[in-house]
């Protein structure tokens, strides 16, 4: 089980997620099998020796890959049309190994200021421990980037659309600058999905993923995944995740490679639904804005037109009197329920200033475009008709 498509790269997106990089072992299973196991035992010594020395493709240590993990890294390289996948325990993992392998002391990164808390963590606070400089810049702003760069820039990182405001960055142009510059572009796409934008096509080098949001996209398993060529992938990344070991549980990239298969079904659903529950809040009086990028009004309309295909399954929304109001809205929605996470089945909310962008402060927030009264939906499978009910009467007691 080396590095294969299963032959089907050429096929339509939604056949690749459902035979990309299946092997089958010796019992023809139809399902792709749960391998848990530690190790692989070696015919003979010199079978051992050549698994060492890469000449025998064969496996060999759970930590360094495993046939249920390769089959999902191979069935999304196949997928997202990137020569090399590799997953990890969590979409952390992913962020780390992707930002810290390649950088050495003495380098400096260029990131978009409007991040996932701990990916924003990893660039300003863990970096520079090591000699590593950033700059935060305004993502939207191209010539932030520009002007941001210096002689030892080798990175620039950023999210779109970004958690929780939904900003979404021209990602072809920073990927012009960062060419220029002679830096790699990291993406996390977590957001956008991989079905609705594609940044290997769009210029950047390395895309990462939370696998625990729309990928699981039940709320079962945390995982993350890092794609990029084959040359950057092996170059420091590859070797960081072996002798450091975020690996992904067999057990969860299986329950993943179930999930791919229905990911466009579920994205593209989940999107409809969120459009119908982003339409009818923009309708109402109570909130003050609400930020969807399927909107013709949002801040970037042109910019999503030009690079995804369809639009979140999140929404953005800020209602009257701040905390307080946000609260009132949290605590009387019944069927919408009050979880960090996203990308879920199952619709959930939260109240960014105090959860997950709690540990920044009000200055920061606040040029974040985290207001007091923000709320981040992520919408599920559930019938649109039943969530739109759910907030009406929440807003009401707002
Ligand atoms: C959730 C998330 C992460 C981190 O993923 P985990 O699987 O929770 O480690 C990184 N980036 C974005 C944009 C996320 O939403």
């Amino acid at each position: 089980m080396s590095a294969s498509d299963g032959g089907v790269a050429s096929l339509h997106p939604e056949t690749r997620l459902v035979h990309g990089g299946t092997v089958r072992s010796q019992f023809g299973e139809t399902s792709e099998a749960l391998f848990l196991t530690q190790g692989h035992v070696y015919d003979n010594a010199a079978q051992a020796e050549g698994r060492f020395l890469n000449t025998d493709p064969g496996f060999q240590y759970g930590r360094l890959s495993n046939p249920t993990v390769a089959m999902l890294e191979n069935r999304m390289a196949a997928f997202e049309g990137a020569e090399v996948c590799r997953a990890t325990a969590t979409g952390m993992a992913a962020v780390t190994a992707a930002v810290m392998a390649p950088l050495r002391a003495g380098d400096h990164v260029v990131a978009a200021g409007a991040l996932f808390g701990s990916c924003r963590y990893i660039i300003e606070d863990h970096l520079p421990r090591y000699g590593v400089e950033t700059t935060l810049v305004e993502g939207t702003d191209i010539e932030s980037w520009r002007k941001a760069v210096r002689p030892n820039t080798k990175l620039f990182f950023l999210e779109s659309p970004s958690n929780p405001t939904l900003e979404v960055i021209d990602i072809a142009a920073v990927a012009a600058v960062a060419k220029e510059a002679g830096a790699k572009l990291v993406v996390d796409n977590v957001f956008a999905t991989p079905l609705f934008q594609r940044p290997l096509e769009l210029g950047a080098d390395i895309v990462v993923y939370s696998a625990t949001k729309h990928i699981d996209g039940q709320g079962r398993c945390l995982g993350g995944l890092i794609l990029g060529s084959k040359e950057l992938i092996e170059a420091d990344i590859q070797n960081f995740l072996r002798q450091t070991g975020p690996s992904l549980s067999p057990f969860n990239a299986w329950v993943m490679l179930k999930s791919l298969e229905t990911l466009p079904l579920r994205v593209e659903k989940q999107a409809q639904n969120a459009t119908r529950v982003a339409d009818w809040l923009a309708a109402q009086t109570k909130p003050l804005k609400v930020i969807f990028p399927g909107h013709p009004g949002h801040p970037q309309a042109e910019i999503i037109a030009r690079q995804m295909s369809g639009p979140s399954t999140l929404i953005a929304f800020e209602v009257p009197g701040g905390k307080q109001g946000a609260y009132r809205l949290l605590d009387a929605c019944k069927l919408i329920r009050i979880s960090n996470n996203l990308g879920d089945a199952k619709s959930l909310i939260v109240h960014p200033a105090t959860t997950t962008h709690q540990r920044f402060t009000p200055e920061v927030r606040a040029a974040m475009g985290v207001t007091d009264g923000m709320i981040r939906l992520s919408i599920g499978l559930e019938h649109p008709d039943d969530l739109i009910a759910d907030l009406e009467q929440a807003l009401a007691k707002v």
